[in-house]
């Protein structure tokens, strides 16, 4: 993850640390560097502008009178302001999943990973913090994700609501909460239907599926190798169905990781989880601290 930004980062820096003071000019010209690392990274232009002008206020008066290591200052500025843009919430993996049952809407366009993660994200409830699960898909156009959605379950351990044919997505809504207060679940998850790109349909669909759930948590699910179309997906997402949060999956690909760091500063939304892989365990909760700690390598 992150590797083209984490390279070009310490390029940069590796140059600073091995000069002996650090002018302003110095302080500029390796900023310029970080900046076209940003945005080859797919960081949105406003968020790096932001972010190379905080990096710049601070460097530059220290590193110009305090020349013992001008170039690990500004690494620890830019490390600072990176986990600033990237911190979203105290505790990404805290779900709000008191009174249950609790319902979990997870949201997103098809592909990017939303039935997978749903079944993450319901085995680490069960495992972790010991609830009883039940899921439901709603994507009544694609038998074989309902299907999916079966299979991982009985993998994970977790039931799934029985598909019945020819419902339409509230009312498998409407039953999966039925069933879940009568079942003695904590959580319930509902799986809605993803389409390529963002529609009238979709976005209708899931507004009602939400208006009869009434989610405790709504999890948008995003490829994180998209980069600002992650962005611009949250956001429409979020406009019209709100959302709690988002999970960035594919993160264990070599993407560029410029969602990640525009995500919290365009959308206000924090990112929760990151997905690292196609098995069921390879999902984290969000850490800042780590991810910048990957980008300056
Ligand atoms: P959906 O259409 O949004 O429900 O997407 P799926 O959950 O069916 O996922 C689409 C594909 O992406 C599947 O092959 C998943 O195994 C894969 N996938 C999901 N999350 C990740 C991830 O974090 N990393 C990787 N490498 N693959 C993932």
């Amino acid at each position: 993850m992150f590797e083209n930004l984490s390279e070009r980062l310490s390029g940069v820096f590796d140059r600073l640390t091995k000069q002996g003071s650090l002018s302003e000019e110095d302080v500029k010209t390796a900023l310029r560097e970080v900046r076209v690392a940003l945005l080859e990274a797919d960081v949105s232009l406003p968020v790096a502008r932001d972010f190379i002008k905080t990096v710049q206020d601070q460097a530059t008066g220290q590193a110009v009178t305090k020349s013992v290591t001008p170039g690990q200052q500004v690494v620890k500025i830019v490390h600072d302001a990176l986990v600033d843009t990237l911190t979203g919430a105290e505790d990404p993996g805290a779900l709000k999943i008191d009174n249950p049952p609790a319902p979990i809407l997870m949201v997103g366009l098809q592909g990017g990973g939303k039935t997978t993660t749903t079944a993450k994200l319901a085995k680490r409830l069960k495992e972790s913090d010991g609830k009883r699960v039940l899921m439901a898909s709603l994507d009544v156009n694609r038998p074989a994700a309902m299907e999916q959605l079966a299979i991982l379950g009985t993998q994970i351990g977790v039931d799934t609501l029985p598909i019945v044919k020819g419902e339409d997505p509230v009312a498998i809504a409407k039953r999966a909460k039925t069933q879940a207060s009568l079942g003695g679940y904590d959580v319930y998850m509902l799986d809605t239907a993803g389409r390529l790109s963002i529609d009238e349909e979709l976005m209708a669909q899931v507004e009602a599926v939400r208006d009869v759930a009434n989610p405790r948590e709504t999890l948008l699910v995003v490829d994180g190798l998209t980069g600002q179309d992650a962005v611009n997906t949250a956001q429409n997402f979020d406009d019209r169905i709100g959302i709690s949060g988002v999970v960035l999956t594919r993160m264990d690909g070599d993407g560029r990781g410029g969602a990640a760091l525009s995500m919290r500063a365009v959308t206000g939304k924090p990112i929760r989880f990151v997905g690292l892989g196609e098995k069921m365990d390879a999902l984290e909760t969000f850490e800042p601290e780590r991810i910048a700690g990957r980008i300056l390598g």
